[in-house]
């Protein structure tokens, strides 16, 4: 495309996909609006592990460092079974643990205020009689017009919902039970490690990592076939966290403790079918709006931002003769990268479903 650039570029969501866009377009001269529906300094859920892949595209965008420098350097993953027999132990000194305010701070800090527009959250679009997307058209009654827009609005995403109907999210059968425990000692005793619990008999296990020197994030992965979670007040997770952990070995008596089920958050991930593309007409899709990763693979972050870089190079690429050529060239190119993935997670989420008995895989795809 080169100069025949798209002039006005609309990020519908301000997450890690949205942000990171933002930063590597403007790097190249492009310029951006973003519209989030959150308003500013709203409390941003939890943390993350951030993979050796994800530091590198992180670099692309020009932010590694300040990401670097408000993660916790982690050295390893450790898994073992309810009795406390060690299954795996595994080098993690690529990755970091990360809470995601920090890292969307670190994305945000050198974007100009102006740039970012809080509490808009995306409703429909209005269409052209060529069938473009003219503008986009939020809740509160306001509309920005663009050539290009781009869904970055997360697993739930309206923007995919509107060009692909026919993809629906269906309930995903693993639901994840997330909090954070503000604890030097429990930080201290996981040892720099993702350390993983698994009950032997599968559908359960809790994983703990530290995403600072005093907060330790830990979640409980269960089959929501086999473990009905029918209320999710603070004491009712705390009451089926403790009954469904009880008897094990290790820490998870001591989180249970030292938890404010207050803040304990209950993921409701969806299961979304490969698209055939991650675009239609002058609307693209970015992150987990294009392909919502299984949690096992640790790689929602990193292939967010692998998304940012590639589409945003792709807009400004001399080889590509039209928006239509460069959209194209950014949906082939992630497909490929992301089918393995997405095999990947659905073997680890068979495998943690129905482990088998021996040469168990670690729930967590490697990356390097
Ligand atoms: C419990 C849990 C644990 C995870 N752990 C990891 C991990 O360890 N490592 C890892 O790499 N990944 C992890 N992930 C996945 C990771 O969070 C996502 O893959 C990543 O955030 C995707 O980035 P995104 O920009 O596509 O979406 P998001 O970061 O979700 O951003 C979407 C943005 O869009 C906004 N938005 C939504 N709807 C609208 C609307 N209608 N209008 C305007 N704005 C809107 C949202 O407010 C949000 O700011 C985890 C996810 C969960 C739920």
């Amino acid at each position: 495309m080169g100069s025949d650039r798209p002039g006005k570029v609309a990020i519908l969501g301000g997450g890690i996909a949205g942000l990171a866009f933002a930063l590597r377009y403007r790097q190249l001269g492009g310029q951006v609006s973003i519209h989030e529906r959150a308003l500013p300094r709203k409390s941003e859920g939890l943390g993350f592990i951030v993979q050796g892949n994800g530091l590198r595209a992180l670099a692309q965008v020009g932010r590694r460092q300040a990401v670097e420098s408000r993660a916790y350097r982690l050295s390893g993953c450790s898994v073992r079974d309810h009795l406390g027999h060690t299954l795996i132990e595994k080098d993690l000194s690529a990755a970091k643990g990360i809470s995601r305010s920090a890292l969307l701070e670190a994305l945000r800090e050198t974007l100009p205020s102006e740039c970012i527009q809080y509490g808009r959250r995306f409703s429909h679009f209005e269409y052209a009689s060529s069938g473009h997307a003219r503008r986009a058209v939020f809740e509160n009654g306001e509309k920005v017009e663009a050539d290009l827009f781009l869904g970055c609005d997360g697993g739930q995403s309206r923007v995919r919902a509107q060009i692909f109907p026919d993809a629906a999210p269906a309930p995903a059968r693993v639901r994840e039970i997330v909090s954070v425990v503000k604890s030097d000692f429990l930080v201290a005793r996981n040892a720099r490690r993702l350390n993983k619990i698994r009950h032997s008999g599968g559908g359960l296990a809790l994983g703990m990592v530290p995403a600072s020197g005093d907060r330790l994030i830990w979640f409980l992965q269960f089959d929501a076939e086999r473990y009905r979670l029918s209320k999710t007040d603070p004491q009712s997770l705390e009451n089926f966290v403790r009954s469904l952990t009880r008897e094990w070995a290790g820490d998870a008596g001591l989180l249970s403790a030292a938890t404010n089920f207050q803040h304990s958050w209950v993921c409701e991930a969806s299961y979304l079918e490969p698209l055939e593309a991650y675009f239609h007409q002058n609307i693209a899709l970015l992150g987990d709006a294009a392909h919502a990763l299984p949690s096992f693979t640790s790689q929602g972050v990193s292939t967010a931002v692998e998304d940012a870089v590639v589409l945003a190079e792709a807009l400004v690429s001399d080889q590509h003769t039209s928006l239509h050529a460069a959209l194209f060239a950014y949906s082939e190119t992630r497909k490929r990268a992301l089918h393995p993935l997405l095999e990947q997670g659905k073997r680890l989420q068979e495998e943690f479903l129905d482990p088998p008995h021996a040469g168990q895989q670690i729930p967590l795809a490697g990356s390097g």
